[in-house]
């Protein structure tokens, strides 16, 4: 028997966006009601972002044993136990997922249903045995891999995100087709954990980010034993032998075939609408995802869409930034509007690259006359005692010294970024960040000398900033 309800809320999705909206209106004593159809937590706790930080923890332990000479250390080939990392990236999900569980989530007052939901008319859900009529409705279905129609690829086994971290045994030879943020980092991982890792990328690898930038990291990527072809398009996969499997790659020089053991489809993503009906209740949507607002409203005033399935910038931290504009929307009818130029991005490899708001080219075509300040890490004592030198931060400002965007490639870009992404949000200029102190010996001492080389040009000339360093030996 189907049972109707009334909530205030009802959020169709318990990952990132969903699970924060639910929480956030929970706690101001509203009605909510949140479907799950798989796991709580979604793809960041179960597929993403958490397994795969915890496979690039496991791979920056084994490559610091393996270069700890450069310490004074004897270094070693780390012996690699693939099934205990497998284990290590399940405890690391497991130690968080009572944060999302149904558990937590029904204590706080929200009504969990674990079945698939879907539209059946404007204004109703419905999902198990329940039909829910509410008076806002957040959709937040996420997005999946998206897996190209490559001949072949559907007649051998190949992993996604889904799959990949489920591997107990070591993947002796990873193909990784895409060389986007997610195929970088996963293919980095398990080199370091000991697999023979080809990427193939049909235009350039970490193509979104600064060529400036993205070239240090891939630098290293490929010191790490990475291979990487650009400008290489898959034309076909075959199975070769009961182990292995052979990728047909279009390249400039002609077709070449790389043979592994292993394929990780890392081709973008793929909005989750299918199986919403959104046509019953009015919803406009297209390949990228449900079309939005930029208040997040869908073409169904009553409905919102947040997250992956809004089909902007796909990261959790947007999901969240989602879920709280359209809680503030719902419940306090205050209109707040998406502002993509603050919104940061990083990608977990060893260097890490970061960045915030505009690259030089769009700085460039906005506003004309830009200043790009620059200050690489060598010149940064921590970083010089970590032995982290490789990498620069780099500052896009206008005229005036306006902060318009920042990108960062090197040890710790993720959390460095978080004063540019303060700074472009708040419209700071580069004086702002001379006005605070940054403690001694810290990296993002980097970003202060970056933003102070502004008033003073020469700084910025590389035989001058010898000097200031030789003249700062003796106090
Ligand atoms: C390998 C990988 C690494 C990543 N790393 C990072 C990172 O380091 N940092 C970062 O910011 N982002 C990262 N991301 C992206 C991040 O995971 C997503 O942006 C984020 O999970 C999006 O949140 P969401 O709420 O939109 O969707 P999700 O978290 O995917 O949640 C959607 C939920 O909806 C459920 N659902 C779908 N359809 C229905 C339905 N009809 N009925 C009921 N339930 C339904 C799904 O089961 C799912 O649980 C990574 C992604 C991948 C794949």
């Amino acid at each position: 028997m189907t049972e109707v309800i009334r909530p205030d809320i009802c959020v169709i999705g318990g990952g990132s966006g969903g699970l924060s909206v639910a929480a956030a209106a929970a706690a101001f004593g509203v009605s909510v009601v949140l479907i799950e159809s798989g796991k709580m937590g979604g793809d960041c706790l179960n597929y993403g972002c958490v397994p795969s930080k915890a496979i690039i923890a496991a791979g920056k332990a084994a490559s610091t044993m393996r270069h700890a000479d450069k310490f004074g250390i004897k270094s070693v080939e780390p012996e690699v136990n693939f099934k205990k990392v497998h284990d290590h990236i399940h405890s690391v999900i497991g130690a968080i997922a009572p944060n999302d569980s149904v558990e937590r989530f029904t204590a706080l007052g929200v009504k969990v249903i674990e079945a698939h939901g879907k539209f059946i008319d404007k204004d109703t859900v419905v999902a198990g045995d329940y039909e829910i009529k509410a008076r806002r409705f957040v959709v937040a279905t996420g997005s999946s891999a998206f897996v190209p129609p490559i001949p072949g690829l559907d007649k051998v086994e190949y992993l996604t995100n889904e799959t990949l971290f489920d591997q107990t045994r070591r993947p002796a030879h990873l193909i990784v087709i895409g060389g986007g943020p997610i195929g970088i980092e996963m293919a980095q991982a398990h080199r370091r954990l000991g697999s023979e890792v080809t990427v193939i990328e049909g235009f350039k690898a970490l193509g979104k980010d600064d060529p400036e930038l993205a070239e240090v990291v891939l630098r290293n990527v490929r010191a790490d034993g990475v291979q990487i072809m650009e400008g290489a398009k898959v034309v076909e996969v075959a199975q070769k032998t009961k182990t292995t499997v052979k990728v047909t790659v279009e390249t400039e020089d002609g077709n070449k075939d790389v043979v592994g053991s292993h394929i990780l489809v890392a081709t973008g993503r793929a909005a989750n609408i299918n199986g919403l009906d959104l046509e019953k209740a009015g919803i406009k949507f297209e390949r990228a995802g449900i079309k939005v607002s930029n208040a997040l409203r869908t073409s169904n005033k009553r409905v919102y869409a947040i997250g992956d399935v809004a089909g902007g910038f796909q990261f959790t931290h947007v999901a969240g930034y989602h879920a709280g504009l359209v809680v503030q929307s719902i419940l306090f009818r205050l209109p707040g509007k998406e502002n993509r130029d603050i919104i940061p991005w990083a990608t977990y490899t060893d260097p890490e690259l970061a960045h915030v708001g505009l690259n030089e080219e769009a700085a460039r075509k906005q506003n004309g006359d830009v200043t790009i300040l620059r200050w690489p890490y060598a010149e940064n004592d921590r970083a010089q005692a970590e032995r982290k030198t490789e990498g620069l931060v780099k500052i896009i400002t206008n005229k005036k010294g306006r902060i318009l965007g920042a990108s960062i490639a090197g040890h710790g870009a993720g959390e460095m970024i978080n004063v540019f992404s303060l700074a472009v949000s708040q419209k700071m200029k580069v004086q702002d960040l001379r006005g605070y102190i940054a403690p001694y010996p810290t990296m993002t001492e980097i970003s202060k000398r970056a933003a102070t080389s502004f008033s003073a040009p020469m700084t910025r000339k590389p035989f001058v900033r010898r000097i200031i360093g030789f003249l700062r030996m003796f106090g």
